[in-house]
């Protein structure tokens, strides 16, 4: 299940499906400040890279920026995946919304774009970062991201995002308000 909609020069679509899967530049990580792995999309990325080679990379950056803070990006190749590179997010933990949390997710997604574009990525794959144990309501994370991403394509950042959702109900949600915003 695909749909896809055009956003000046470039394209935006929303998918079901596993994000270790895709054949694009890059894929986006939903990790954590200590890029260290975990459960959720961050552990399928790093099975599907290859573990040994994903957290020497990762423990490399982490030497030398210490941690990485809710809404920024740094990217890594993507070893056994099928895309080059891994770009790694961290998104905001959900703690009500009064706590910053839509401008550190909105963020994520933007630094997510900007980094792309500097390592001419020209075909990005997101996940919904924040809407698993992050807890970020998902409408409201679908209305940031897509947002941004919007604003981001029709800017040039890259030529094609792709939202990757898990499960058929993700997905119809998603490509609902994608409808709506597009
Ligand atoms: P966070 O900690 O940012 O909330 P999670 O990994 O817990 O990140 O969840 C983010 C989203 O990724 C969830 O909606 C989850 O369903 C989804 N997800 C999990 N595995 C995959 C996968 N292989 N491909 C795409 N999305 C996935």
């Amino acid at each position: 299940m695909q749909r896809t909609w055009s956003a000046g020069p470039g394209r935006l679509s929303v998918r079901e499906g596993d994000i270790t899967r895709l054949t694009v530049d890059a894929v986006v990580n939903a990790a954590n400040s200590r890029l260290a792995g975990g459960g959720g999309v961050d552990g399928a990325i790093h099975r599907a890279a290859g573990i040994d080679r994903l957290q020497a990379a990762c423990r490399e950056i982490i030497r030398e920026i210490g941690s990485l803070p809710p809404g920024e990006a740094v990217i890594t190749p993507g070893f056994g995946l099928p895309a080059r590179h891994i770009i790694h997010t961290v998104g905001p933990i959900w703690r009500g919304g009064a706590n910053s949390e839509p401008e550190l997710l909105g963020n994520a997604y933007r630094n997510s774009l900007a980094l792309a574009h500097r390592h001419d990525i020209q075909t990005l794959a997101f996940p919904a970062i924040s809407c698993g144990v992050y807890g970020y309501p998902v409408e409201d994370a679908a209305r940031i991201a897509l947002t941004v991403l919007k604003e981001g394509i029709e800017a040039g950042l890259v030529i094609e995002a792709v939202m990757v959702l898990h499960g058929e109900a993700a997905y119809d949600t998603w490509s609902r308000i994608a409808e709506d915003i597009l």
